[in-house]
């Protein structure tokens, strides 16, 4: 038995380092957006969050993100213990995950133009890695998820915990009304376990509703340009549709996979419109200088080439990230709508939910607990717990 009932290691997750937190909750260690302990949470369907998917352990997280996941509920609740206790089932090995993840990075390169919708993406489903050993259980007893704000179905986790009182976890979130998805509540708590990514107190995001009048300035002063909106498929684009739908009465034409969690959205009752590119809607609309909401990987100078030479028309490339108030971006415009809470609102909610200890996950968090402290706020990055506190393997610690 360890003192803290939290657990650290190291585990790659796409190409970043990821910490490996499992934190004893309401009885449970529960793995925090990581493959580890008992059963994992899953905050929201961002990759980054999903190390759980096709692994072993039992998943819980909330309806909207289990629907846009793909993952199946486990038959009968009196089964979950039975998921629970049983040993785990073998991975699959690493070599078989590396020769997917290549398969899959070559049918998503950009294709010809040799006809208007050649740009559409091709399809990509989770449901094959949900169906991979990953079952859905209820929330435990003692838990409660709320939300987090930051795309739709994302949830922060609230329980007790023995050796750290009321635990929040926070997960990617947002304290701003997005278009899709209202702000997240702050969580009253003793220790918040919080996510940083824009951890930098000289990141500042406008006002969202500043954001959407230049966005929509930008997009009518070249109208009559094809105009290519970069958001990742899963969140920004369905906001981005939103956004043009409402401010500009514009219907894009989206497909892949951000099409297929537009239609998730709209089962979770978000109005969206949007057209198929394979549709006879679709193939009308870009006989026009129409626009098109695609993950922001497709957003390369070849395409917007070969699509200005297919439609002998202006192509305008335009990417709607956070990052672009940190870095360069490669495209025609760049607008800073973010998922993110920024410095001002970590440290709002930090302050607001009265937690004694801040414990940072993610991003740049040795930096950000360093600024969180020159204001007067008890933080610390993940990795800089008590190594008293923390052990490397989660089976030590059963039964805290
Ligand atoms: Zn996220």
């Amino acid at each position: 038995m360890n003192e803290a009932g939290v657990y650290l290691s190291f585990a790659c997750v796409g190409a970043r380092m990821s910490e490996q937190l499992v934190v004893r909750m309401a009885t449970r260690h529960i793995g925090l957006d990581v493959l580890g302990g008992e059963m994992a949470y899953i905050s929201h369907a961002h990759t980054d969050h999903c190390a759980a998917l096709g692994g072993p352990l039992p998943i819980f997280c909330s309806d909207v993100t289990a629907d846009i996941l793909g993952l199946k509920s486990a038959p009968e609740e009196k089964k979950v213990e039975a998921l629970i206790t049983a040993p785990a089932p073998e991975m699959p090995p690493s070599d078989s995950i590396k020769k997917t993840k290549r398969k899959r990075k070559t049918a998503s390169v950009s294709p010809s133009a040799s006809s208007a919708s050649s740009f559409r993406p091709r399809r990509f489903s989770y449901s094959k890695r949900a169906a991979n050993g990953s079952l859905r259980i209820p929330i435990p007893d003692g838990v409660e998820l709320h939300s987090a704000g930051h795309m739709l179905g994302s949830t922060q986790i609230l329980a007790d915990s023995e050796k750290f009182g009321r635990v929040a976890y926070t997960g990617d979130f947002k304290m701003r009304d997005g278009l899709t998805v209202k702000g997240a509540p702050v969580l009253s708590c003793d220790t918040l376990f919080a996510e940083c990514t824009y951890g930098d107190p000289k990141v500042n995001f406008p006002h969202p509703n500043d954001v959407y009048a230049d966005m929509e300035r930008w997009a009518r002063q070249n109208k009559s340009a094809i105009q290519l909106w970069g958001g990742y498929s899963t969140g920004k684009a369905q906001e981005l549709v939103k956004f043009l739908n409402e401010y500009l009465d514009e219907t894009p034409i989206v497909g892949g996979r951000a099409a297929e969690v537009c239609e998730a959205y709209v089962r979770a009752g978000v109005k969206l419109k949007w057209l198929d590119p394979d549709s006879h809607e679709g193939q009308e609309a870009m006989r026009g200088p129409f626009m098109s909401v695609m993950a922001p990987h497709h957003l390369h100078p070849m395409l917007t080439g070969r699509l200005a030479a297919v439609h002998r028309r202006k192509v305008l490339s335009v990417f709607a990230t956070g990052w672009a108030l940190v870095r360069q971006l490669p495209v025609d415009a760049a607008f800073p709508l973010s998922d993110h809470a920024d410095f001002n609102e970590l440290l709002d909610y930090a302050k607001a939910s009265g937690a004694k200890r801040v414990i940072l996950a993610h991003g740049d968090n040795e930096r950000t607990a360093k600024a969180l402290r020159a204001v007067g706020v008890e933080a610390q990055s993940i990795e800089s717990l008590d190594p008293q506190q923390t052990v490397l393997k989660i089976e030590e610690g059963k039964g805290e």
